[in-house]
C-alpha cells in the first residue's frame, strides 16, 4: 500500500525547520512521497500582506530539490475562498483511493485543530504526524482535543515524531530579513537568493 504524506503551510518564506520536520516525517513513518501544499488564502492566520502564492510556490519549489521523496502541489492555491484541510484530504483520498494518507502538523497547529472545518471526520480520514515545536506543549491540550488525543496516541492513528526540536519560524525569518542579513542555516540558499532576487521582505 501507498504511503502520502501531506504537509500544508503558509511557508512565507519555507524554512529549515519545515524541511528537517518533513524528512523526519517521511523517515519516521515510512512515506514514500510528502507533498507540500502553499496556501492560497489562510484563514487560521491574523489578516497581514502575505507574500504572493506565486512566490510562496517557487520558494518551496527551490526548497525540495535535493530529496527525491518530496513533491510540490497547488490543489491549496487554486481552489477559490477559505482553503480547508478537511477539502484537501478528500481531494488526495480521491485520487489515491487505496493509498495510507499522513498529514504533518507542528504541535503548535495540532493545540488548534478542534477549530479546523469538520476535525472529528478529518480524524479518521488520516493519520497524523505531530513536530514538537516551543510553543506547542502537549500538557496544555485544549479540553475539546483530550479524550480524542489520548486514544489516537493510543492506537496510533497521531504519532509524536522523533525529530529534535528546531526553533525556527517564518515570523522570526520575516522579522530578520526586514533588516538585517540572515544568518546561515535558517533557510536553504537557493530560497535566500530567491528572495534577493524579488526584494522580498523588505
Ligand atoms: P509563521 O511564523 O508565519 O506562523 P511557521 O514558521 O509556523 O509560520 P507555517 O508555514 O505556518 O510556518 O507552518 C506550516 C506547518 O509547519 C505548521 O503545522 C507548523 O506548526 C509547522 N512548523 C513550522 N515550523 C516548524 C518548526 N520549526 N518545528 C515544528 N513544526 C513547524
Amino acid at each position: 500500500m501507498e504511503n502520502i504524506g501531506l504537509f500544508g503551510g503558509t511557508f512565507d518564506p519555507i524554512h529549515n525547520g519545515h524541511l528537517h520536520i518533513a524528512q523526519a516525517f517521511a523517515d519516521e513513518t515510512g512515506l514514500d512521497t510528502v507533498v507540500f501544499l502553499p496556501a492560497g488564502d489562510p484563514y487560521h492566520k491574523p489578516q497581514r500582506t502575505q507574500t504572493p502564492a506565486k512566490h510562496r510556490f517557487i520558494m518551496t519549489e527551490l526548497a525540495i530539490a535535493d530529496d527525491p521523496r518530496f513533491a510540490l502541489s497547488d490543489c491549496d492555491m487554486v481552489r477559490e475562498g477559505a482553503t480547508y484541510t478537511f477539502d484537501t484530504v478528500q481531494i488526495f483520498r480521491q485520487q489515491f483511493p487505496t493509498a495510507k494518507i499522513w498529514w504533518l502538523l507542528g504541535s503548535d497547529s495540532l493545540m488548534k485543530l478542534h477549530t479546523w472545518k469538520k476535525w472529528q471526520t478529518l480524524v479518521r480520514q488520516v493519520n497524523i504526524a505531530v513536530a514538537m515545536r516551543k510553543d506547542g506543549n502537549l500538557n496544555q491540550t485544549p479540553r475539546e482535543l483530550h479524550a480524542w488525543l489520548g486514544a489516537a496516541l493510543q492506537n496510533g492513528s497521531v504519532r509524536i515524531l522523533q525529530a529534535p526540536l528546531y526553533n525556527i519560524s517564518s515570523t522570526q525569518i520575516r522579522a530578520t530579513l526586514e533588516n538585517q542579513t540572515l544568518s546561515d542555516g535558517l533557510i536553504p540558499q537557493a530560497v535566500a537568493r530567491y528572495i534577493r532576487q524579488h526584494g522580498l521582505y523588505r
